[in-house]
């Protein structure tokens, strides 16, 4: 059997759009795209409304030490610096809109750095995180931390990489289609990521239920001894980097521990891609690709879809509802996030965009009758149900005596409770306060 990590859950996959190859949207007429494009603090717009922008430029920079410019993914002119309610941050956060005029024209600062563009094998470490911070990359998994910065403050330590290709999430399949479409790219990628950090052993992790997959990708490495594709038991949440590394090396590494500090550095099947493009092709990242799918959507796809896309005309895209969704989620069923606002525009860490009907959505009472079953698939060995009760009583102090900050917020527990506690939901409100009292 394939290796695992102890707990988690098997969860129905509904991955059938990763039979379907990736299609490319048209650039709409209209992109928003939100200044709180990578974790920490939102960027400021660098341009204003009337200013003329060209596909590539940078319309969104901020001071934070880790931050990465963002970039017009049209060309066109900005019509407004809007406030919007982002789901994710929980907080209002602006967006650029940029009316397209449709020409695509390149900006300078793209065309120079193609013309003085060198074969990465010429690059030396710091001119691979600088064109990798200039493209704007960031983990696509959904993390969307800055990836120049993951590599910058993982140098000397990390010796082994891993390639997160799990995608363990239902409904999501935007990974599985990369490795298949683009497996030049991605190993391109990683290759760059090999040679900017001197890294000695990769490992590209990939569930079994994409094994067409790991076999192309294998083909593609025969020659090579540095890099193993693995495959591991399809399990939820088979993608945590925790779980990964439980799996393929058998230790557990402690939450508070930085994996640089254990000798790994992790990066989704995406972003190496997009790390490809920004050190090959000299491209920021004004794109990626999206799974929009569910049981409301009429041809459920993979998109190639420029930053900004608003939410509805992906949905259009992809023919439209077939039903009314009771929920419209941005990334998986497990760990997304309910948007309510079709207006919004596609996001750098959005791999997928699902519309469901049905589901926990009805207005029936909660209740733990001490089962147990939280407690037997949470994959970090928590005790969900106390973790529960003792944020609903609001002891804090309990729950971090209890470990809550291990959480990794997987859902886990609220997927199997046949009580219907939405432990996650009070394990988020314990993790806040005491957040909030300096305890994280
Ligand atoms: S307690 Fe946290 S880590 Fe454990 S199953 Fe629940 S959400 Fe996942
Ligand atoms: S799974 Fe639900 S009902 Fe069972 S112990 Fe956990 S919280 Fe209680």
């Amino acid at each position: 059997m394939n290796p695992t990590f102890r707990g988690g859950i098997h969860i129905a996959g509904h991955k059938e759009t990763g039979k379907s190859p990736i299609e490319v949207m048209p650039a709409p007429g209209v992109v928003r795209i939100s200044l709180a494009q990578h974790s920490g603090p939102p960027m400021k717009a660098t341009v204003a409304p009337g200013d003329k922008v060209c596909l590539g430029q940078v319309i969104g920079m901020s001071d934070w030490k880790f931050a990465c410019p963002l970039h017009s993914s049209v060309s066109g002119k900005v019509s407004a610096i809007e406030k919007y309610y982002d789901p994710e941050k929980a907080a209002l956060v602006e967006a650029v809109v940029v009316e397209n005029d449709g020409l695509d024209t390149l900006d300078e600062s793209i065309l120079k750095a193609q013309e003085q563009k060198k074969d990465p094998q010429d690059m030396t470490t710091d001119e691979i995180i600088s064109a990798i911070k200039e493209a704007g990359v960031v983990g696509l998994g959904g993390a969307a931390f800055p990836a120049h910065a993951k590599i910058a403050n993982s140098l000397v330590k990390a010796k082994t990489l891993l390639i997160n290709c799990a995608e363990c999430e239902p409904y999501i399949t935007a990974d599985h289609r990369a490795m298949l479409e683009y497996p030049e790219k991605l190993l391109g990628g990683v290759d760059i990521i090999i040679r900017a950090m001197g890294i000695e052993r990769t490992y590209i992790a990939v569930e079994d239920n994409k094994a067409d997959a790991a076999a192309m990708l294998a083909g593609l490495l025969k020659d090579r001894g540095d890099i193993e594709v693995r495959l591991l038991k399809t399990k939820y949440p088979q993608g945590d980097k925790g779980m990964i590394i439980n799996a393929l090396c058998k230790t557990e590494p402690p939450r508070s521990a930085r994996l640089a500090d254990l000798g790994f550095i992790i990066f989704n099947a995406s972003t190496c891609v997009a790390i490809y493009r920004a050190c090959v092709e000299g491209m920021p990242l004004i794109e990626r690709v999206v799974t929009v799918t569910g049981d409301c959507i009429k041809t459920p796809k993979n998109v190639l879809a420029r930053i900004g896309t608003p939410v509805s005309e992906l949905i259009e895209f992809c023919g439209g509802f077939v039903k009314t969704p009771e929920k419209i989620i941005n990334g998986g069923p497990m760990m997304g996030t309910a948007l309510w606002d079709l207006k919004y525009g596609l996001k750098k860490g959005m791999s997928a965009l699902l519309a469901l009907s049905g589901g926990k959505c009805d207005d029936l009472p909660s209740c733990c009758i001490n089962c147990g079953r939280c407690v037997r698939h949470c994959p970090m060995r928590l005790m969900p149900n106390y973790l529960a009760r003792m944020a609903g009583a609001r002891d804090y102090d309990g729950c971090y005596d209890y470990n809550v900050n291990d959480c990794l917020e997987c859902g886990t527990c609220s997927y199997v409770c046949p009580g219907r506690v939405d432990i996650v939901q009070y394990i988020r409100q314990a993790k806040n306060a005491l957040y909030a009292a300096g305890k994280r």
